[in-house]
């Protein structure tokens, strides 16, 4: 192999660990956000089946906050530009005015956002994740019929996808990519987790790793959790391989017992997929991206170019993004009002049931069944 590209290699990956030694020292030291007379909600449509779905998640906040706008307590925001053909244009995975546009707001509804596969550039999520600082991916799935009610926290901002569009090429002969742990990380993800299982009740934290395998970055993510775990002698907190854990998922005779999962980035990535699997497809799963400033809140699945391909994209179900808002409603301070659009989806499931094919209602038609349950 030619010297000069193993120089280029481990220069490339001297000035990454330099990177990322940077980031994990000045992590979080976030102030506390300051109270605010109002809070701005962003809307993003993002591509694909995107603002089909959003375009019923405003109509439903716009009927449902009808007043704290009119009294301007709350703005809803349009944000433009983030579409894959704008960010391929100017070579950015968020163009510049649109960050800035996104860092105005308090809170965002997003829209999926497709990432061109191969290439250098980043998926928007991972450069919004790491801009705005939303370290805990958090993501409900609930079936109450089998006593289901998980509650899963994914790391968000490391592992695999820190340097994700950082590895190393050696032309013809190996490929790297690299994984990166933090301690700071590790902590803040972990204590979200257990301080959401003694707020709520819960007694139970599985702890998700492969540190068999992974001895460095997932070993430390274990250890970590389990120094946070022992401030929590309430909380019961066990460790399990992701593999088994994969398993236990759709295992129906252990499954119910599990209550919160805290997880590396990719592990969860996966899992909670699989997971929204089981409550009724990624159509019907919404997650929160939190930070200590900023939250941003969204489906859990893609833009789903496919469906689009098909002319099937009228047909995409937009629960995912309801349960999303519900979720920001929540994190605003108005239970109520989620309370109130949760009751609204389940009616307008009922009404206008959408299967993601030509055999179901419309996107559409379940948003008029949905401001028909709000506003009944
Ligand atoms: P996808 O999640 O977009 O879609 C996979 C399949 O799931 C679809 O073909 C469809 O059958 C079904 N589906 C998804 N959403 C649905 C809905 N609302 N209603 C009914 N059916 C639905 O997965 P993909 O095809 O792997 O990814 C497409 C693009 O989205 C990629 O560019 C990927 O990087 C991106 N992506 C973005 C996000 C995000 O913005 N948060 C998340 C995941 C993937």
């Amino acid at each position: 192999m030619n010297q000069e590209y193993i120089d280029q290699a481990v220069n490339h990956y001297r000035e990454l660990l330099l990177s990322q030694i940077n980031r994990a020292e000045t992590m979080s030291a976030a102030p506390a956000p300051e109270k605010k007379e109002k809070t701005v909600i962003g809307l993003v449509g993002g591509d694909g089946i995107g603002p089909i779905i959003a375009k019923q998640a405003e109509r439903a906040l716009k009927a449902l906050l009808r007043d704290e706008i009119e009294q301007g307590k709350i703005e809803l925001r349009a944000i433009d530009g983030l579409t894959i053909e704008n960010r391929l244009a100017v070579g950015k995975a968020v163009p510049d005015g649109v960050l800035s546009a996104i860092k105005a707001c308090d809170v965002l509804l997003k829209g999926p956002t497709t990432t061109p596969s191969g290439g250098t550039m980043e998926s928007a999520n991972v450069t919004l994740r790491r801009e705005l600082d939303l370290f805990a991916n958090v993501r409900p799935v609930r079936i109450p019929q089998e006593g289901i009610d998980w509650m899963f926290f994914r790391e968000n901002t490391e592992g695999e996808y820190a340097l994700g569009s950082k590895g190393v090429e050696l032309p013809g002969l190996l490929t790297m990519d690299f994984k990166v742990t933090t301690v700071a990380g590790t902590r803040r993800i972990a204590r979200a987790a257990f301080e959401f299982a003694r707020k709520n009740g819960k007694k139970h934290v599985a702890i998700v790793t492969k540190s068999n395998i992974m001895k460095k970055t997932d070993g430390m993510f274990s250890k970590i959790c389990h120094e946070i775990a022992a401030e929590y002698p309430e909380i019961q907190a066990d460790e399990y391989y992701i593999d088994i854990m994969t398993a236990n998922l759709v295992n129906p005779a252990i499954r119910s017992s599990f209550q919160v999962f805290v997880l590396p980035n990719l592990y969860g990535d996966i899992i909670t997929d699989e997971a929204a699997q089981l409550q009724g497809g990624v159509g019907t799963a919404g997650s929160a991206n939190t930070g200590d400033r900023y939250a941003m809140f969204e489906a859990i699945h893609g833009s789903a170019p496919r469906m689009i391909a098909e002319g099937l994209g009228d047909y995409a179900n937009p629960e995912s993004i309801l349960r999303a808002a519900v979720m920001l409603l929540q994190h605003i301070g108005l239970p109520q009002k989620a309370e109130k659009l949760s009751a609204a989806i389940e009616r307008a499931a009922k009404a206008a049931p959408v299967t993601g094919a030509r055999d179901g209602c419309t996107c559409a038609q379940f948003g008029d069944a949905l401001i028909q349950a709000l506003e009944a």
